[in-house]
């Protein structure tokens, strides 16, 4: 540390990998003709729709991209053909997109270079490599059978036993390889791995004992149709994907560094057959994503989905990308997010309030406000003319008076809250309550409106209250000269019975009651929030007949809505609580 005042404090690094991407454009590391010294790659598989935990993958690697002029790719990682379909890789694109980023990088010259890759476009050259590595002594045909490969693999305590195959003579194999290619097998008939050292088998890190890289596969492709009936395997595929598109700094999360020596052995050892330009990528890993109150594995997340227990992999509750949009969240909630929890290689929990409170803080300096009673109880204004309406107005945001006004009339019927009446009024209760002995009932003002003062109620034979019955005082109007003449302490929102819009609102909550629904092998779908989901008929501001799908609102009190992009209709939205105003989980 330097203790001289005019040098300027270094711009210390934000996470590690940052710090490493730093030291290696200071090192001149991946310095290489027209390329940018930075390329990443976010490697998602086509099996799923993305969720949470992908994003924060997604703003760490287009993030490092975009910060320090290199570029991300996006990779589809489509060597499984089983499970993946077309209806996967549209979502992930367009979730990408979403979150604002973008794998087309103009150049110089004007043209845009497109870097959307899927790992199938490599099968010819992953091919190529394969029979080198069998040529080279590098790999071998087994034909174990599938019981006698794991029982031969040993495990974390008993070191692995030779294939008896380990030893055939390199060209018995290539002459396998090539007819496991043109289709003479069955499925599991046969299988390629690699032979990272003679004594492989033996070594305490299982991910190295002869890895299998390819397998017999009679399935039908998305994209490479039935041109392959042997297809490659993720640990092999991956490396090769990132050295052939020239990528520097390869990120994955934790599980994968036990997978990280045969990365580096094999791009060391076809770099020996100059399949690639050097220097070769590096794997980094870091902590994944672990969210409180909710889960993010994709077959958890499928089964949610395909029990219906949701409304689909859209629906608000879920953690996934297009159920946080659906619900409201923005893209720059979630970014702001991404950099909040930070990159480290500590495994951790993040609460879910950490997400809420970023959606909170980015849509509460932006979001018009709008007055909206969700559970509404009749107030009658008795000596309000019949008939009669008056335009009353507030200021859009009331820090941003240069997004205006909005305007809505006040008539002798209104819809206001139920919780804003009580018949016996609690200790320190300031809103509607009756006349009781010689006192009189309590005044309220109509927020923006008049000051009020409660003569009665109306109950039904069930003794339910169905109406409030106040007067009104015609010079205490909010931004008349009389209206200081009144002092009250309550203060409520309103709208009017005749020119309210009626909408469903949904006021979704946390999908689990459990902090970590999954943990420790627990049933998680026992522990569902049965109250993560409410349907209530609301009333709302006349303007808000106008929103638009997607369109944020706050509603004074309630917290923060959007108009449902799928069931909204014109003039007839629908509206999805995004959040509460504050969070009621902490306490809990
Ligand atoms: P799942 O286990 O839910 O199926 P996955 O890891 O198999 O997820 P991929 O499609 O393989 O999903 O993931 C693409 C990328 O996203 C990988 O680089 C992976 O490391 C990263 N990723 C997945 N889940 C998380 C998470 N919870 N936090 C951070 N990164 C994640
Ligand atoms: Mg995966």
């Amino acid at each position: 540390m330097s203790n001289d005042k005019n040098s300027p404090a270094p711009a210390l690094p934000s996470n590690f990998l940052r710090a490493i991407v730093e030291s290696d454009l200071a090192a001149g590391t991946h310095v290489r003709e027209g390329m940018p010294s930075v390329i990443t790659r976010f490697p998602p598989e086509p099996n799923g729709y993305l969720h949470v935990g992908h994003a924060k993958s997604i703003c760490l690697n287009f993030g490092l991209a975009r910060d320090y002029q290199g570029r991300c790719n996006l990779r589809f990682d489509d060597t499984n053909p089983a499970k993946e379909e077309q209806e996967y890789v549209d979502t992930i694109i367009d979730s990408v997109k979403w979150l604002g980023f973008n794998y087309d990088y103009p150049q110089a010259d004007g043209a845009v270079e497109h870097h959307l890759h899927y790992a199938s476009d490599y099968f010819d050259q992953l091919y190529l490599m394969a029979e080198w590595l069998i040529q080279q002594g590098h790999a071998y045909v087994d034909s174990q059978s599938a019981e006698d490969m794991a029982a031969n693999r040993g495990n974390f305590n008993t070191p692995g036993t030779n294939s008896p195959f380990r030893n055939r003579p390199r060209e018995e194999s290539l002459q396998l390889f090539r007819d496991m290619k043109a289709g003479k097998f069955a499925d599991g008939e046969h299988i390629l791995r690699a032979k990272t050292s003679e004594d492989a088998m033996a070594s305490p890190n299982m991910n190295l004992r002869d890895p299998a890289i390819y397998r017999i596969r009679h399935a039908h492709h998305v994209r490479t149709g039935d041109a392959w009936c042997i297809y490659p395997m993720y640990d092999y595929t991956h490396p090769i994907s990132d050295a052939l598109e020239n990528i520097t700094h390869s990120i994955c999360t934790l599980e994968f560094q036990d997978h990280r020596p045969f990365y580096d052995w094999l791009l060391h050892t076809l770099s020996q057959g100059g399949f690639f330009t050097l220097p070769v990528p590096r794997q980094y890993e870091f902590s994944r994503l672990n969210l409180t109150y909710v889960v993010t594995s994709k077959r958890k997340l499928r089964q949610l989905v395909e029990e219906k227990i949701v409304d689909g992999w859209d629906d608000p509750r879920m953690p996934t990308i297009v159920g946080l949009r659906r619900r409201g969240y923005t893209p720059e909630a979630i970014h702001l997010f991404c950099e909040r929890i930070g990159v480290t290689k500590a495994d951790g929990w993040i609460d879910m309030s950490t997400l809420e409170g970023c959606v909170r803080e980015d849509l509460d300096p932006k979001a018009p406000r709008a007055t909206a009673v969700l559970r509404p109880l009749k107030l009658i204004i008795d000596n309000y003319p019949e008939g009669q309406t008056e335009e009353c107005t507030s200021p859009v945001h009331p820090h941003h008076p240069e997004m205006g006004q909005r305007s809505f009339p006040i008539s002798r019927e209104l819809w206001i809250e139920e919780e804003d009446f009580m018949e016996v009024p609690a200790k320190g209760y300031f809103r509607y309550y009756p006349p009781i002995g010689d006192a009189p009932g309590s005044r309220v003002r109509l927020r923006h409106g008049y000051v009020t003062e409660c003569v009665g109620y109306d109950k039904d034979d069930n003794g339910k209250v169905i109406a409030v019955h106040v007067k009104y005082f015609e010079d205490s109007k909010s931004g008349t000269p009389g209206s200081d003449n009144y002092k009250v302490k309550g203060n409520i929102h309103w709208v009017s019975a005749t020119a309210a819009v009626e909408a469903e609102v949904r006021l979704y909550d946390r999908l689990f009651t459990d902090a970590q629904p999954d943990a420790g092998g627990k049933d998680f779908i026992s522990l569902l929030n049965p109250n993560a989901k409410e349907v209530v008929t609301a009333y709302l501001e006349p303007g808000m007949a106008a929103a638009q799908p997607d369109q944020r609102f706050q509603f004074e009190r309630h917290g923060y809505f959007v108009a449902d992009r799928v069931d909204s209709q014109p003039g007839k939205p629908v509206f999805n609580r995004i959040v509460t105003l504050k969070d009621s989980w902490t306490a809990k």
